[in-house]
């Protein structure tokens, strides 16, 4: 099978979220945590690869680094096409990364001339005359104004990209994405006569990104959220089917692990709680204070998991991780309950879980590394953005797992889940 495309995303859940779309439009994708070491098994089993680094803070310099060693792999791959995924809101600090990614790629693929959207209008994303509106407001007036990491309080994103990068940046506005593939390749090679080096494109709806698409067949790198996944794999022939999320048949225990404090998540644990499940609470006070808590917590799933999924959780409402955090350090207290949590997941692992719910960024990040896993075959979509997925552990078996970033899914996503992966397979 020929790897297609190739995708470079800055984070691991964009990455996820990327992948997602690209099965959902008919390709059968592989993410991987991290570059691998070497280059790619031949053949590879898969439409589409992204590499899912974490490249949106880090300084500018490693950012380049890592993506220049992804698209390397990529090469190794055979990928007919590079797409490099950042966040719908464009996150980016004044030096980067998004710039500084997106030309040290167009070097390496010695291409003068790529396209830049984060549009995702069935996320509220979407992009008009260069400027990014989330929801009802624009950019610079969102949230994202006060982002600790990446504020951004331009909504121009023909100048935020341009003061990133060395080449100019045009844009190619809502008339011609409009009017159809024809003319914006029409517009894209006007820009490329003026010694643009990378344009904006505004869409306000998913025709227009299936427009842009059509229009980007053929360009070496294309740059984007993860919303233009919808409009590239047509390209290729690829229509959506089921048979792109298909994956192994599921086996073993459930459990779910739940590190993530954000309101959503509270809600599923409340609901879980609620409904009579068996939930064990970690507490970080006593992780501080020396108990074993991974220990009891493995004790307590243990005498539970035959009665169906085990929950795990340190999910807290805001104030008492306030207050966890005022006496123990904010970055303490994460690091011990990541630390335990991970610790949980591997002794879930010889309790014979094979299905396992993750709730959380940071928290997936931890316990996909401690299980030692390198890669993820992407399934079915469980809530928008968040699907099920299959890796190989490092014994050889396959484990059954959703990484759900903080305030996706609805209150019963902790069983639901697990219902969607039966109905799949039945
Ligand atoms: P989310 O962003 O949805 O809250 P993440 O897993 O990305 O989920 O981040 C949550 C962070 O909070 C992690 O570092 C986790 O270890 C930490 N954490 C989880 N539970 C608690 C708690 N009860 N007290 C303090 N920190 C916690």
């Amino acid at each position: 099978m020929t790897v297609r495309l190739g995708c470079i995303a800055d984070d691991f859940t964009g990455a996820t979220d990327l992948a997602n779309n690209l099965v959902r439009a008919g390709m059968r994708v592989i993410q991987l945590i991290d570059v691998p070491r070497g280059g790619a098994e031949q053949p590879l089993d898969a439409d589409a690869v992204v590499i899912a680094l974490k490249s949106r803070t880090t300084p500018a310099s490693d950012a380049v680094a890592a993506s220049l060693r992804a698209l390397e792999w990529m090469r190794s791959a055979g990928t007919e096409q590079i797409y490099f995924k950042y966040c719908s809101t464009f996150d980016s600090t004044r030096a980067g990364n998004i710039g500084p990614v997106t030309e040290a790629l167009m070097d390496a693929l010695g291409t003068d001339f790529t396209v830049a959207t984060p549009a995702f209008p069935d996320n509220g994303r979407t992009v008009f005359k260069g400027h990014l509106f989330v929801g009802d407001v624009l950019l610079g007036e969102s949230g994202m104004r006060h982002h600790p990491l990446t504020p951004m309080t331009d909504s121009n994103l023909v100048s935020v990209l341009g003061a990133q990068t060395k080449r100019p940046v045009g844009l190619v506005d809502h008339t011609v994405v409009a009017a159809g593939a024809e003319e914006i390749r029409r517009r894209v090679e006007a820009l490329r006569a003026e010694g643009v080096g990378a344009a904006i494109v505004d869409a306000v709806s998913n025709d227009d990104l299936v427009r842009l698409g059509a229009a980007v067949k053929g360009l070496p790198l294309v740059t984007a959220g993860s919303g233009l996944a919808i409009g590239l794999p047509a390209n290729w022939g690829f229509a959506p089917s089921p048979a792109a999320a298909r994956l192994p048949a599921p086996g073993g225990r459930r459990a779910v692990i739940s590190g993530s404090v954000s309101g959503a998540t509270n809600g599923q644990v409340r609901e879980f709680v609620r409904a009579g499940r068996p939930a064990f609470s970690v507490d970080p006070l006593r992780i501080a204070a020396g108990d074993d808590v991974a220990g009891q917590a493995l004790a307590f799933a243990a005498a539970h998991l035959a009665e169906g999924p085990v929950l795990v959780y340190s999910t807290e409402t805001p104030d008492a991780v306030k207050d966890v955090q005022g006496r123990l350090g904010a970055a303490e207290a994460g690091e011990l309950v990541e630390q335990t949590l991970a610790q949980v997941a591997r002794g879930l692992m010889e309790l014979g879980v094979r299905q396992l719910v993750v709730a959380g960024g940071e928290t997936s990040g931890a316990v996909v590394r401690a299980l030692g896993i390198t890669g993820l075959r992407i399934g079915p979509q469980i809530a928008p953005g968040v699907p099920w997925c299959a890796a190989a552990l490092p014994g050889g078996d396959t484990l059954h797992i959703t990484l759900k970033s903080g305030n996706f899914g609805g209150p019963g996503f902790f069983t639901t889940s697990f219902d969607r992966l039966d109905g799949e397979t039945a």
